[in-house]
């Protein structure tokens, strides 16, 4: 496994944890860079102090969100390195820099252009916001897809990595586990929505309410948009069906 550092970008907040993990990998001569995260000025020094000098080969970045794309372009520049990502990167590709190797998987679902990097020979994966260290990614109507999201995490777990270097919060050991309570997780949420539309017919805010319960407003807006998406995959799998602004139960109506 090569030396792989961790600089966390000064964005704390509660989508983000402590902050985005900015990745590091030694890759001989040059170094790798995963997802420079926010345009931010002592984040910019911070990565090229940890650099020491070193030229970097490549930049990577997971997905455009604000957290992890903006200071690509002004952090590579310098370094004379490219940055790379989806669709550019398609999924299979690989990335050579220095002595390095890394292949491209796209993993659509938290958004539409997420790709994870993986390492082959190490089992390890940088997963960007497909799965975090801690809590669990948001799939939110209408950039989220969570039929795409749960066919990315099988995916992973189909490469049984032995490490992941998520996007935010610390590197999980036991990786099969975390996909599959993260795969455990979005299926609860599914049947919790579905058991929602089952008890009679609801708006999206009617429905959310029936779910979580009273929110305050922010978490209400969020709480609606990811359950706006579940609903997007239940319609889709004929379970639920769309009439106006209201969404109601298929095929157990009188059963
Ligand atoms: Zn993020």
């Amino acid at each position: 496994m090569p030396a792989i550092t961790r600089v966390v970008a000064p964005n704390p907040g509660p989508y983000t944890g402590p902050g985005t993990n900015t990745w590091i990998v030694d890759a001989g001569p040059v170094s790798v860079v995963i997802d420079p995260g926010p345009d931010d000025e002592s984040h910019l020094a911070a990565l090229n102090q940890r650099l020491a000098g070193k030229t970097v080969g490549v930049v990577l970045v997971t997905h455009s969100h604000p957290d992890h794309l903006p200071l690509a372009e002004r952090f590579a520049a310098p370094h004379h390195a490219s940055v790379r990502r989806h669709p550019e990167l398609r999924d299979g590709d690989v990335v050579r820099a220095g002595n390095l190797s890394l292949t491209a998987l796209h993993t659509p679902g938290h958004s539409a252009d997420h790709l994870c990097f993986l390492l082959p020979g190490d089992g390890a994966v940088f997963t960007g916001d497909l799965i975090l260290g801690q809590g669990s990614s948001m799939v939110t109507y209408p950039e989220g897809d969570v039929a795409a999201y749960l066919r990315s995490l099988e995916r992973l777990a189909a490469l049984r990595p032995r490490i992941l270097f998520p996007g935010h919060w610390d590197p999980v050991r036991e990786a099969m586990a975390k996909i599959e309570e993260y795969r455990r997780h979005r299926l609860e949420r599914e049947a919790q929505v579905l058991a929602a539309v089952r008890k009679g017919p609801g708006t999206p805010a009617e429905l959310t309410r029936r779910v979580y319960g009273e929110l305050e407003e922010k978490l209400m807006v969020a709480a609606e948009m990811t359950l706006r998406a579940h609903l997007r995959k239940l319609v889709d799998d004929g379970l639920v069906r769309e009439r106006g602004e209201v969404y109601e139960p298929v095929g157990t109506v009188g059963a």
